[in-house]
């Protein structure tokens, strides 16, 4: 099939059955659900766009297919440069807010699918199950979900090799259909409207036998007997889009899943009780390069649209003159540019790696990912002072179809708005810096990709630091 249309994505949710829990229900068809519909929508107005597009966001594909762009298998640095304009159409139609567009791990897969062979220094078979399935995933152009880490009860035993041996997904049992996985992960992000799951390992284990059946990589559908998700409170209940104009349309569900005795099928297992080879997995396939990418192209996205947020804001409350708000939008200004040059100089140093497949450069994109966690919560807190009480001065929109609209139209206008156009970009900065939906965005950029800590120490592990380490020895040694 290849790039397929909106409408066939959400009949492909509408008849997958997989197990969402919320609120202690079962919900049988999540597109029409109050809590997921308009993100379906959303998800499938991404499909549409790439068809509508299509000379910008599909590719032919080796099979003849022509198929989404984020599947790429980059041959050129010009290849990763057009990935990125594909991310970018796709990032700008939720102006950022949609972290889980398929993209994120359409290229992740792609780039595991190219280091066939480290899956296949384990067990040959795994080589070929992780192109057979990137084939598959890409012919059916599926929306996945992943989930990487285990849940713990103590944090006490330090970042390295521990896991709670009765929760943590685990094998269980080795059938001659394939493995049976039991226990827990947290999180997936839009699992409810996702027709597979993908678990992969992030978690580092120390390389002991007692670690092997925690060393797991593996796919499967999201409908498999035994696995249930169970989603956090919903932000979006068919609000109106003028009262929650981001929950009402982007909100991506987060899920804790349980694993109940799952049969795992032989060719969907990409990795089976080899630790060092699930330590390595991300950094060694370079898929976490890949996986930055629609990150970057995310945060350059975002940074804009907070940006010219807080610009309209300040236009708005004719604020523009004063020496404070210009120096927190030059901030803004800063961040973003910082966010496009990491972008810009990943896909201008651009390089074939060792898999045979271009890859963007990784020190400026990984300081943009380092970056953006730190960044981002200073963006959302200038919304927040410089729009103080107009946050709250925001009535709902069917209040300006009530006896009391002559007032709000009188008293609530801005200096360049009438009142509903203000009560609006408030309502817009509310759902970037204080809904629900904001602070799950906050807490999204801090930790999605993992641990800040640990990120920030992976990336003195990956830095080439001894040209500048040469440089001061050099200097010391001087004699002049
Ligand atoms: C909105 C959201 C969506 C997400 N979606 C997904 C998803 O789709 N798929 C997925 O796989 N994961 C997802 N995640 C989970 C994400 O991968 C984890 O949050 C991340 O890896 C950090 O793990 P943790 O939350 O267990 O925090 P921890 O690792 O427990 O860290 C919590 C805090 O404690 C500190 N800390 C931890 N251990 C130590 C220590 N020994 N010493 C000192 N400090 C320590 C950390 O620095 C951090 O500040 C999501 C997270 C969020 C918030």
């Amino acid at each position: 099939m290849g790039a397929r249309s909106g409408g066939d994505y959400l009949k492909a949710i509408r008849g997958l059955g997989a197990e969402v829990w919320l609120g202690g229900e079962r919900i049988e068809d999540v597109a029409a659900h109050p809590a997921f519909a308009a993100c379906a929508r959303s998800v499938a107005a991404l499909y549409d766009m790439q068809l509508a597009h299509a000379d910008e966001m599909t590719y032919r594909a080796e099979d003849g297919e022509q198929a989404g762009l984020s599947f790429i298998q980059p041959a050129s640095a010009e290849d990763v440069v057009k990935r990125g304009r594909m991310m970018r159409r796709w990032a700008e139609y939720s102006c950022g807010m949609m972290g889980r567009a398929p993209d994120y791990l359409n290229s992740t897969l792609a780039a595991m699918a190219a280091a066939y062979k480290f899956f296949a220094a384990s067990e040959p078979r795994f080589g070929d199950n992780i192109v057979n399935y990137y084939r598959q995933a890409r012919r059916s152009d599926w929306c996945a979900t992943h989930t990487l880490v285990n849940p713990r009860k103590s944090r006490a035993a330090g970042w390295v090799g521990h896991a709670d041996s009765e929760i943590a997904l685990r094998l269980v049992d080795r059938t001659r259909e394939g493995i049976v996985v039991k226990g827990c992960r947290v999180l997936a992000t839009l699992a409810p409207l996702a027709e597979e799951l993908q678990v992969f390992p992030s978690t580092v284990l120390k390389n002991e036998p007692a670690a092997k059946p925690f060393a797991l990589a593996f796919a499967t559908s999201c409908a498999a007997p035994g696995l249930r998700f169970l989603c956090r409170e919903p932000f979006d209940s068919l609000h109106s889009r003028f009262d929650h104009p981001f929950a009402a349309r982007f909100e991506e569900m987060d899920c804790v899943v349980v694993f109940d005795d799952v049969l795992v099928p032989w060719e969907r297992v990409f990795v089976c009780g080899d630790v060092e080879r699930c330590n390595g997995l991300y950094g060694e396939t370079e898929a976490v390069i890949h996986m930055m990418h629609q990150v970057a192209v995310k945060n350059v996205v975002k940074s804009e649209f907070l940006l010219g947020l807080g610009v309209r804001i300040a236009r708005a409350s004719d604020a523009m003159s004063l020496p404070h708000v210009r120096e927190r939008l030059a901030e803004m200004i800063m961040t973003t540019e910082v966010m496009r040059a990491c972008l810009r100089a990943a896909e201008a140093d651009a390089a074939l790696n060792k898999w045979g497949i271009f890859v963007p450069a990784r020190p400026p994109i990984d300081v943009g990912r380092n970056l953006f966690p730190r960044l981002y919560p200073r963006l959302v807190e200038i919304i927040q002072l410089n729009s103080s009480s107009s946050l709250m001065a925001t009535p709902a929109e069917r209040d300006f179809h009530s006896a009391i609209a002559p007032d709000i139209e009188r008293y609530l206008a801005g200096a360049d708005v009438n009142a509903r156009a203000r009560v609006a970009l408030y309502r817009l900065a509310w759902d970037v810096a204080g809904s629900s939906f904001a602070g799950r965005q906050l807490l999204y950029e801090r930790f999605f990709f993992g641990d800040p800590v640990r990120m920030a120490s992976a990336l003195v592990d990956n830095t080439g630091l001894e040209q500048c380490v040469r440089m001061v020895d050099d200097f010391l040694a001087r004699s002049d």
